[in-house]
């Protein structure tokens, strides 16, 4: 099978008039048709760097990335890229902000926009279209960008770390909706997320990131019985909490100690 996403060697330098940091050095990675995989690592590891060359809106200093066999030269509407904070513009409807990436792309018309409507009622949100973002829950406010990211009909999702603003119960339930929605739909998706347990909920592999310089640690399958039942369900399977803890310990490993 062709990988959707191939990243060669990539290394990232930030240079500044005071010096340069090596963010990512010499990273593969292949992620495969209807693939879920996580990166994981700590804070300031190059998760969002990686994510944002994926996405083609910065170049890696050495190495290219793929998209479907193409070298990536900037955004395209194959990638979709979902952040923490939704960027609703507050003087849009919700239905407006959901089709904004349609109008920009010059598709408003009858088919992207029944096919939108639709992804409202997917993700329970009907009775929302007249309304302003300020006058939903963040919870919510998540899934009108889920919607908005769906309806350019992307083939890879980019999801840096969308539930962590989220009170508990409702990034539970948000982990739910995407995964399920993304597995029926025959997305990939690239996750990133500080929450281990939801990484081993939602993915099929885990990658751990060691920080100074950004580099593949380990990677984690996650074994098939976890990863075919919806993340509510997958906490409670056999083995996930070894997982967990596997996961745990190499974080906590050499790589990422200060
Ligand atoms: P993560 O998302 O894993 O927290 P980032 O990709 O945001 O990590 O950052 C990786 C490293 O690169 C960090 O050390 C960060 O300080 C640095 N960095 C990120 N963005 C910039 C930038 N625009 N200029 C200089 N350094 C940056
Ligand atoms: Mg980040």
């Amino acid at each position: 099978m062709e990988p959707v996403v191939e990243l060669q060697h990539i290394t990232h330098v930030y240079v500044s008039d005071r010096e340069a940091s090596l963010a990512l050095d010499g990273l593969d990675l292949k992620v495969y048709p209807g693939e879920f995989v996580s990166l994981v690592g700590p804070s300031g590891c190059g998760k969002t760097t990686l994510l944002s060359i994926i996405a083609g809106l910065m170049k890696p200093t050495k190495g290219e990335v793929m998209v479907y066999g193409r070298k990536v030269g900037g955004p395209t509407a194959e990638v979709g890229y979902m952040l923490q904070q939704d960027y609703l513009f507050p003087w849009r409807t919700i239905f407006e902000n959901a089709s904004i990436g349609l109008e920009l792309t010059g598709r408003m018309d009858e088919e992207h926009l029944a096919k939108t409507v639709s992804l409202f009622e997917e993700m329970g949100l009907e009775d929302t279209r007249d309304l302003y973002p300020q006058q939903l829950s963040g919870g919510m406010r998540q899934r009108v960008a889920l919607v908005r990211t769906l309806s350019t009909e992307p083939g890879i999702l980019l999801l840096d770390e969308p539930f962590s603003a989220l009170d508990y119960q409702t990034k539970l339930q948000l982990e739910d909706l995407i995964s399920e929605t993304l597995r029926e739909k025959n997305k990939t998706a690239i996750l990133v997320t500080h929450d281990l347990s939801e990484a081993a909920a939602v993915s099929d592999r885990i990658i751990v990131l060691g920080r100074r310089p950004g580099r593949i640690l380990r990677t984690f399958e996650v074994p098939k019985h976890i990863r075919n039942e919806r993340p509510l369900l997958a906490r409670e399977q056999r083995g996930f909490h070894e997982l967990f803890h596997e996961i745990w310990r190499e974080m906590e490993g050499a790589g990422n100690k200060e």
